[in-house]
Parts: structure tokens; C-alpha cells; sequence
């Protein structure tokens, strides 16, 4: 029987490489819900390709155009936040996460609560509110399997072993576009400069974290909530060739480490599968020729991120949610040139400094209300310290 699936964040670059593996095995799967934003040519393509029941954008004011690309294919369109959610009630046996950013909360959620497998990519579930993901996981008997290629490797070090006996959890960073960077040039880097990766070929706002840390900040966040393991445990790794992406470290010395190439790929097709193996379409590696692998240890000076997050796990609650809004405010900033690359972080420690001593705003119940309370509350300050900063 075919399986029914849904993709939020369809026309993404996530989204993208899941169509990628859906349309190469079109029988086995029953589309349920595309969604996207802003493209709506790729959505009612994609919707019209793979046959989908309903394909949604977030944008209200796209409904027409998307009516529009849909019409005579018999395919529902819809639009806005609520719609997206709606979606995700339809009734699925897996859905893959990958809005980007908060708004990939909500759906994750419908999803979980209708029992169904969550594939996840979108990290901002489990940094802002991965206690309720949780939760209503085991609530309503639902898997989440991680999409994240670091923490998809974890979860394949760990199968079969005993979390008990992990000693520490490594995962590594390509250290981005401005690993080598003298770092006095730091605030004269533009753009383009912080929109191309090394390694890894992905959406425009990840690839400018990558090359901040703050992606990889999120991760070590995305660690500590889905495996439940203490922060002291959690190292970052700078590894150039991007090839491991992780270690996980047992009592007895060992280090597994998972190896694999730098493709998406991988990863969503490990959560598809679950917990079968299939065959995938990934370059298989040639160890000989790649010859070495590198490490070194990453440093807090030129990735600040990295020591917030230690402080947002330290505080707990909902201080990811501060962070996580306080970064996407500053991405913004940098991207519409209001900021310069180092001061993004600056703009996020200046957040974080001001909320999350505020015991009534982060030790809140963590409802997805009290949740984006609290993203929103972190916007608006954000944004105050940004004008502030340019007057
Ligand atoms: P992209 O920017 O490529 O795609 C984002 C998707 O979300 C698009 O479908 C976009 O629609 C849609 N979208 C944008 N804004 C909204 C909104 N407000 N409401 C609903 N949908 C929206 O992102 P990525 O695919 O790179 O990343 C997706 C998630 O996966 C992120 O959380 C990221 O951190 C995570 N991730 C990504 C990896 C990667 O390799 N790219 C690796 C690991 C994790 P449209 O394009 O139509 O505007
Ligand atoms: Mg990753």
C-alpha cells in the first residue's frame, strides 16, 4: 500500500531534495500536502508532478496566483498560517518538517498529534520549544526521526547502544564560508561572501548561519533537547572535508563515527526508509582519494554563537525561543545590510542578556502560545536594539 506523506517547506531546499527521492519511487508514495511561500511556480509544479490533494502557500496574497497554476489539475489550494496547519491535520503516515524558521513549529506539531512520523529538519522545532515537541510525540505515540545531518548520524551511532553509556556526543562544523578569515576583515564581509558554503550546497539563510556558527549554535541546542544529553557532553569539532558528521563517544573509549558525503540526501532518506536501508542516490565516497581528514577546535572568539549557546542551555526553559528570534531578527539584519556580519551576535547576546532573567517570560508553561510570546516579544527587542545601534 502506498504510504501517505506530506512536505511543508516543498519548494525549499529541503523540500526539494525530498521531492527528489519521492518522484524516483512515484508508486510508493500518496501525496497528501505540499506547502511553500513564496514560489509558487515550483509548488504548483511540484503539486501537479506528484499529483498532491492540496498544496498550500504561506502567503495570503499568493492565493490567487496559486489558484491560478492549479487550475484544471483538480488539486486544492490554500493559503495563510492557519491553512498550513490545517494541512498538516490531514490525515499522513509521515511528513517532513522544513519550513524554515519558527513557523515550522505549529505544523510539527499537528503532525505529531495526529500519531504520524515527523522527519525534522526544521531545527527551530527543538531549539525553541523541544520539551512540547517532545511531548506531544510521546502523548500521541508519534516518532521523530531527525533529518539534521549531524543528528541523523547520531541517531545511526546510537542504534542498538545503550545512551547510558555515551560519554560525550561530537559534532562537527565545516567552520564555513570564514573559517580562514583573518578575523579583523570579519566586518567587512558581504553577503555573497557569507551565502556560499564550502562544503555544503543549501538555503541562503542556513548557509550565512554556517558560516556565523550560528547554525551550528542551534544544533548543539537540537542535541541537548532531542537526546536528552547533559550540555558538558556536547562538543563542536571543526572538520574542513564535512564528511563526519558526528561522534558519538561510549564509556570505553570508542568513538563511532558516521562518514558520509555532503548530501541531503542521505539524511532525508534515512528518515524515509526508517528503519529499513534502501538504496540512494548519493555519491559513494573514495576514501584513497580523499586522502585526509582535518580537525580542530573551534573558538569562541570567532564564533560567539557558540558560547550563547551553552549560556540559552544553562538557562533552559523558553530562552531558545529568545535566541532562536533574536538570530532570525539579526539574519535579517545582516541580509538587508543594517548589519554587519560580527554584530549579529552581538545583537542576539544583547537579547538574550535582557529577557532571560525575566523568570515570568521563560519559565512559562511552554505552549506554542507562550511560545510565540515570548518569539515575539525577542523580535520586537531585537529589532529595538538594531535601530538603536543605527542611531
Ligand atoms: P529554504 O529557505 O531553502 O526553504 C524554506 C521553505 O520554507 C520553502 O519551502 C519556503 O517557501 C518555506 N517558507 C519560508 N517562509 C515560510 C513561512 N513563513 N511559512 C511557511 N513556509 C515558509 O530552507 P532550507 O530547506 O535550507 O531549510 C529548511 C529547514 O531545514 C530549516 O529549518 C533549516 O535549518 C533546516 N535544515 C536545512 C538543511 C539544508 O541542507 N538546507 C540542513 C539541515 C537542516 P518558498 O521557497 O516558496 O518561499
Ligand atoms: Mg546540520
Amino acid at each position: 500500500m502506498a504510504r501517505r506523506i506530506s512536505i511543508f517547506g516543498a519548494t525549499g531546499s529541503i523540500g526539494q531534495n525530498t521531492i527528489d527521492l519521492i518522484a524516483r519511487a512515484r508508486d510508493d508514495y500518496d501525496v497528501v500536502a505540499l506547502t511553500g511561500a513564496g514560489n509558487i511556480a515550483q509548488l504548483a509544479q511540484d503539486a501537479t508532478d506528484l499529483n498532491a490533494q492540496v498544496a498550500v502557500t504561506a502567503h495570503d496574497h499568493l492565493l490567487e496566483d496559486l489558484r491560478l497554476a492549479l487550475s484544471g489539475t483538480g488539486i486544492d489550494a490554500a493559503a495563510g498560517e492557519q491553512a498550513i496547519k490545517e494541512a498538516a491535520g490531514r490525515p499522513v503516515d509521515w511528513a517532513m518538517s522544513a519550513i524554515i524558521g519558527a513557523a515550522g513549529l505549529a505544523p510539527g506539531v499537528e503532525i505529531l498529534k495526529q500519531g504520524a512520523t515527523l522527519a525534522l529538519a526544521n531545527k527551530e522545532s527543538l531549539v525553541c520549544a523541544g520539551k512540547l515537541i517532545l511531548e506531544t510525540a510521546a502523548a500521541n505515540d508519534a516518532h521523530i526521526l531527525p533529518v539534521d545531518s549531524e543528528h541523523s548520524a547520531i541517531f545511526q551511532a546510537l542504534i542498538g547502544e545503550d545512551i547510558d553509556a555515551v560519554e560525550r556526543i561530537i559534532i562537527t562544523a565545516s567552520g564555513g564560508a570564514f573559517r580562514d578569515w583573518p578575523l579583523d576583515q570579519l566586518a567587512d564581509a558581504t553577503l555573497a561572501q557569507a551565502s556560499s558554503h564550502p562544503n555544503w550546497d543549501m538555503g541562503q539563510r542556513i548557509t550565512i548561519d554556517s558560516a556565523s556558527m550560528f547554525n551550528k549554535a542551534m544544533e548543539v541546542i537540537e542535541t541537548r533537547e532531542y537526546f536528552g544529553i547533559a550540555p558538558e557532553k556536547i562538543e563542536v569539532l571543526i572538520h574542513p572535508q564535512s564528511m563526519i558528521h558526528a561522534l558519538v563517544g561510549f564509556n570505553d573509549g570508542a568513538l563511532m563515527a558516521h562518514i558520509g558525503p555532503s548530501d541531503m540526501r542521505h539524511a532525508i532518506g534515512f528518515a524515509l526508509h526508517h528503519p529499513h536501508r534502501r538504496s540512494l542516490p548519493v555519491e559513494r565516497l573514495d576514501l584513497a582519494k580523499i586522502g585526509n581528514f582535518e580537525f580542530r577546535a573551534p573558538d569562541d572568539v570567532r564564533w560567539p554563537a557558540l558560547r550563547l549557546a551553552r549560556d540559552v542551555m544553562a538557562r533552559g526553559g523558553m530562552s531558545g525561543a529568545v535566541f532562536n528570534a533574536a538570530k532570525e531578527i539579526a539574519l535579517d539584519g545582516f541580509i538587508d545590510g543594517r548589519l554587519q556580519f560580527p554584530q549579529m551576535a552581538e545583537v542576539v547576546e544583547e537579547v538574550l542578556d535582557g529577557l532571560i532573567m525575566d523568570t515570568g517570560l521563560i519559565d512559562a508553561t511552554m505552549t506554542l502560545d507562550n511560545v510565540a510570546q515570548v518569539d515575539h516579544l525577542a523580535r520586537q527587542t531585537a529589532k529595538a536594539v538594531i535601530k538603536k545601534r543605527a542611531g
